[in-house]
């Protein structure tokens, strides 16, 4: 099974800021990280790369820098790496987005795509689906889990109060939601292969970049300090929100946090103690 992932580099920040002039976020100095969806659906392609024997490309557009996560896909298994990197995609909205990686995964060839169900910054979860109608494939959305039996895949999304399963034939789109996938342990590999790098040359120029997209932002804001996830009061010093955590104050916010993976668990409960 040929199986592409698509994979966004996203701002390590929990401080987002906002470009007044374009209404863009800013990502500039910002370092960034792999959208935690689209590490679990990596984590994902991983056990059915094991079952199927399998390939694994994963694919992001982005600026140079968007490689890293590519090289972080590729030390945990995937078979190979390409970067869509052109100044013509720039200021893309998400059907420009969808387009342009839709066109490129027919390129490298796929019997499965996997996305993550969004990105932790933009969170349109459009990109997926978007994708799926590009390529005239099927594509589910909020995805759990995946089976393979021989040309049947049968994707599992657990709502909390029931699991449901659809059957599909492939090639399909599947958008994974599990984001705890992402802390499956791997063995790092050391030697990967070299990011295959792609411009815009395989794309309709009217439809990349900002010619492409007829989005646009009217207004954003940032939610500011009543985004407290765990209810902490940050006009406590420290010492009292550390003490109110160690008596009990997670464990009113405990199952919120588990959904969420051990590293942004950690994320929160330090941003929670530190913030100001
Ligand atoms: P979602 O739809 O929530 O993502 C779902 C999944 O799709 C992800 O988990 C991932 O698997 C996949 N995916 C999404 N984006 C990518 C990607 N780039 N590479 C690989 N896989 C991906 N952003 C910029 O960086 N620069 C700009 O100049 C810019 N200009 C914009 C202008 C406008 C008018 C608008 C509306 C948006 C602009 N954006 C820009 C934001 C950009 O369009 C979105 O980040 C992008 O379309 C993805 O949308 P999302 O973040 O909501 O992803």
């Amino acid at each position: 099974m040929k199986i592409v992932v698509c994979v966004k580099q996203v701002p390590d920040t929990a401080e987002v800021k906002i470009d007044p002039v374009t209404n863009n976020l800013v990502r500039e100095g910002v370092p960034g990280i792999m959208n935690t969806y689209d590490e679990a659906a990596v984590m994902m392609a991983l056990q059915l790369k094991e079952q199927t024997n399998g390939t694994i490309s994963v694919l992001s557009m982005g600026p140079g820098q968007a490689g890293e996560e590519l090289k972080n896909a590729m030390r945990r298994g995937a078979d190979a790496g390409y970067l869509l990197c052109d100044r013509k995609l720039g200021g893309a909205d998400t059907l420009a987005t969808g387009y342009a990686l839709a066109e490129t995964i027919r390129q490298i060839g796929y019997d499965l795509v996997l996305c993550g169900n969004e990105a932790i910054d933009g969170c349109t979860g459009q990109v997926g689906p978007l994708i799926g109608e590009f390529l005239k494939v099927p594509a589910l959305t909020y995805i759990t889990d995946i089976k393979v039996e021989q040309e049947d895949l049968f994707c599992y999304r657990d709502t909390g109060k029931c699991v449901e399963t659809y059957q599909v034939k492939g090639p399909a789109v599947v958008c994974i939601s599990d984001k705890r996938l992402a802390d499956k342990p791997y063995e790092s590999r050391e030697n990967i292969p070299e990011i295959h790098m792609l411009d815009a040359a395989h794309l309709e120029e009217e439809k990349i970049g900002r010619q492409g997209s007829p989005t646009r932002v009217a207004a954003i804001s940032v939610k500011g300090k009543e985004q407290n996830y765990l209810k902490v009061d940050y006009r406590w010093d420290c010492e009292t929100r550390i003490e109110y955590i160690m008596n009990g104050g997670l464990e009113k916010k405990k199952k919120n946090l588990n959904r969420e993976t051990k590293t942004s668990q950690a994320r929160l409960i330090m941003d929670a103690i530190m913030k100001k």
